[in-house]
């Protein structure tokens, strides 16, 4: 389907090309010097000790919960409102995911109040001991990070940010990714930075950072590149690893794409205060507008991902994507609720998720890219405008 307006769409040029081309011509494709660049650049942006690139978010969360020694007996404490990349990392690696409700319907975020019914409940369950926290930046906006970096360091679990929304947003001037033990970013083609499949880890920790390095690579103390260069004859296997590498062509597009974030995170912004301003009367009519409030916080610079709205029910959610795919206009769901997949659905609840499931099925992500144009967000608002009967 060709879409009028797509949900998505990525920024790439010249540069990203020439960015290519110039790893053809060195004649070196897997993991090197590109990638050790891209690695610099970003730990540097992100204000980090360490920065480790991926294949993809996916492998970055596994590898987070790995480093981080996470295993069965040990539970995983995350929204409820997630993509299922966390959920199903956390079933791979042996631990339990126990889901914790939003904030609210205005603010879905891991709520700290849910994530406070949930402990004294896990005290008594010797098989499944809360070990470490997810918080997901949903949508790029974070209002409460360091009312949920203090609550991990309390009961001491480790904080790991689901950062794939994220990337160039942040709070108290501290950027995303910088809060937790470890942060994970995808840079897939519908976020924010893209590099196809693509991702990156980061961290201050020591530590985390050599494990990750060994079990992103099988376990293996050198790699080809480094034999490659005469830095090291032989290896040895110290953990039992995976390959779960970047290569030299994406972590060259990545670089590209680093330098172009702020100035497309600044027009993300732009384009979401022009859909605020003009869908704000539906508030009048039910519908929610997602950290509309929130952005007035100076305290937060949201890398603003998406741009979700909740309708007033369930119905009108789906009366308003089918109008918007009647007038060529692409929208999406940021999530369905996690525990009615069928995969999950036999997932113990370890409190209410009464929010999360009001949220899920009443929200509908608008299209959100750096290159729309003014005309672009005025005509999907009208249509949004319109479905709900006002004009
Ligand atoms: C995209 C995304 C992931 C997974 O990243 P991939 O690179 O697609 O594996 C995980 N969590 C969130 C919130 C995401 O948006």
């Amino acid at each position: 389907m060709s879409w009028k307006i797509p949900l998505s769409d990525i920024d790439f040029n010249s540069e990203e090309k020439e960015a290519v081309l110039r790893v053809i011509g060195s004649r070196w494709l897997s993991m090197g010097e590109e990638t050790s660049l891209f690695e610099q650049e970003f730990a540097e942006y992100i204000g980090v000790r360490h920065a480790l690139a991926v294949a993809n978010g996916t492998a970055a969360i596994h590898l987070a919960m790995l480093a981080l020694e996470i295993g069965p007996r040990e539970a995983i404490i995350q929204p409820a409102v997630n993509f299922v990349a966390c959920a199903n990392m956390t079933v791979a690696v042996g631990a339990v995911p126990v889901f914790a409700d939003i904030c609210s319907l205005d603010e879905p975020i891991i709520s700290l109040e849910s994530v406070q019914n949930i402990l004294p409940v896990l005290e008594n369950q010797p098989d499944c001991q809360p070990k470490a926290m997810i918080v997901m930046h949903y949508g790029g906006y974070t209002s409460r990070i360091d009312e949920i970096k203090a609550l991990c360091d309390e009961h001491g679990m480790a904080l790991i940010e689901d950062a794939c929304h994220g990337v160039g947003g942040s709070y108290k001037n501290i950027n995303l990714g910088a809060w937790g033990d470890v942060a994970c970013f995808s840079f897939f083609s519908n976020k924010n930075m893209v590099t196809g499949e693509g991702g990156m880890i980061t961290t201050n920790r020591d530590d985390i950072a050599e494990k990750l390095r060994v079990l992103r690579s099988h376990g293996m103390t050198s790699m080809t590149w480094d034999r490659h260069r005469g830095h090291a004859a032989t290896y040895d296997v110290t953990a039992h690893g995976y390959n779960y590498r970047i290569d030299e062509i994406r972590s060259a597009i990545g670089r590209v794409q680093l330098k172009k974030l702020d100035n497309n995170n600044q027009l993300r912004t732009e384009i979401t205060a022009l859909y605020q301003d003009k869908l704000k009367t539906l508030e009048a009519l039910g519908w929610i507008l997602p950290f509309r409030q929130a952005s007035a916080n100076k305290s937060m610079l949201p890398s603003a991902h998406l741009f979700p709205l909740v309708a007033p029910d369930s119905d009108t959610r789906w009366k308003c994507a089918d109008a918007l795919k009647s007038a060529g206009i692409q929208t999406s769901l940021h999530y369905p609720f996690l525990l009615a997949f069928s995969a999950f659905a036999h997932t113990e609840s370890h409190t209410a998720l009464d929010k999360s499931q009001d949220f899920c099925k009443r929200v509908i992500t608008l299209p959100l890219y750096p290159t729309m144009t003014e005309e672009d967000v005025k005509y999907v608002a009208d249509q949004v405008l319109a479905s709900a009967g006002r004009n």
